[in-house]
């Protein structure tokens, strides 16, 4: 079993990035991915600890690709260092405009006479790096305008709601491109949250194929058996690797742990093998 897609708190998952191994390895993994948000910055201390405790380690990060509508595309991309390579670089410019975006968010939030200050979510997000909307919905929840983060988003955060605020995004294939460029590959992730299906679904999966996508997360911790089947079906039509992972988030999303996912989810190690020969 692996786990190819997990979060720490440097971007908004809730451990640090060490802890991330040690949790793989108490659930029986031979090797975990750490996929933060927009950045590379915990790849070296998780490395270093699951060098330590004797478990693989895959470099990663998550990257929020524009999409049509109020859809999200998420591209997870793979064996990627944080150095001086194309994909680095972008991310650095990422995260500007994320920090350009939170103080704005803030901003709104306080024209809309909400009880949340920029000071009190950074608070809560440890650093500028890492700090997102996750962290926000934290803080109004906190302040009793929200009762649960989910409710956060669905009331002012999520997409069209009057407290979002857009940051700068990327292509998925300009994605894809600067992975190859920068030695790793890149993974369409949860690939239903593109709000698709069917034959629309198979036609974008197609496309991204066509750009130089590596896989598909077809293993997602919060897939039933039957959507995982049909992601597996749509990676082998179009030679792509299915992946998968947890998503795991610590407190952020309590319902995900490392490995299992929400108790059911196995991904096969061969997994790694299939994924590492897509690069070039
Ligand atoms: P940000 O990168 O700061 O815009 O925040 C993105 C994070 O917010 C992702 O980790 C998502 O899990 C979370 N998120 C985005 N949209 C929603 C939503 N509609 N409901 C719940 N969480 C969301
Ligand atoms: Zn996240
Ligand atoms: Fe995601
Ligand atoms: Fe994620």
């Amino acid at each position: 079993m692996i786990d190819l897609h997990t979060h720490s708190t440097v971007s908004d998952g809730s451990d640090p990035p060490g802890r991330i191994p040690e949790l793989a390895a108490a659930a029986g993994c031979r090797a975990i991915a750490l996929t933060d948000h927009d950045s590379l910055a915990g790849l070296s201390e998780a490395r270093a600890r699951a060098g330590e405790i004797g478990i693989g380690f895959v470099s990663g990060c998550e990257i929020s690709c524009r999409a049509p509508g109020s859809a999200s595309m998420h591209v997870l991309v793979y064996f990627v260092e944080d150095d001086d390579r194309p994909l680095a670089v972008e991310l650095d410019a990422l995260r500007a405009d994320r920090h350009r975006r939170n103080l704005a968010l803030a901003d709104r939030l306080g024209q809309l006479e909400l009880p949340v200050t920029y000071e009190e979510v950074l608070a809560v997000a440890g650093s500028e790096a890492g700090m997102g909307r996750p962290h926000f919905a934290q803080v109004l929840v906190a302040n009793g305008v929200a009762d649960s983060i989910q409710d956060a988003f669905d009331r002012y955060l999520a997409t069209g709601r009057p407290g979002y605020v857009p940051k700068s995004r990327l292509e998925g294939p300009d994605v894809a491109r600067m992975a190859r460029a920068s030695g790793g590959v890149a993974v369409l992730a949860h690939p239903f949250s593109l709000g698709l299906d069917g034959p629309e679904l198979a036609t974008v999966v197609e496309t991204l194929a066509g750009s130089g996508f590596g896989g598909i997360e077809a293993f997602y911790g919060r897939y039933r058996p039957e959507q995982r089947a049909a992601l597996v079906d749509l990676a082998h039509r179009f030679d792509l690797v299915a992946t998968g992972g947890s998503d795991y988030h610590g407190v952020v999303k309590p319902d995900l742990t490392v490995g299992t996912g929400q108790g059911d989810l196995e991904v096969p190690d061969s997994v790694l093998d299939a994924l590492e020969r897509r690069r070039s």
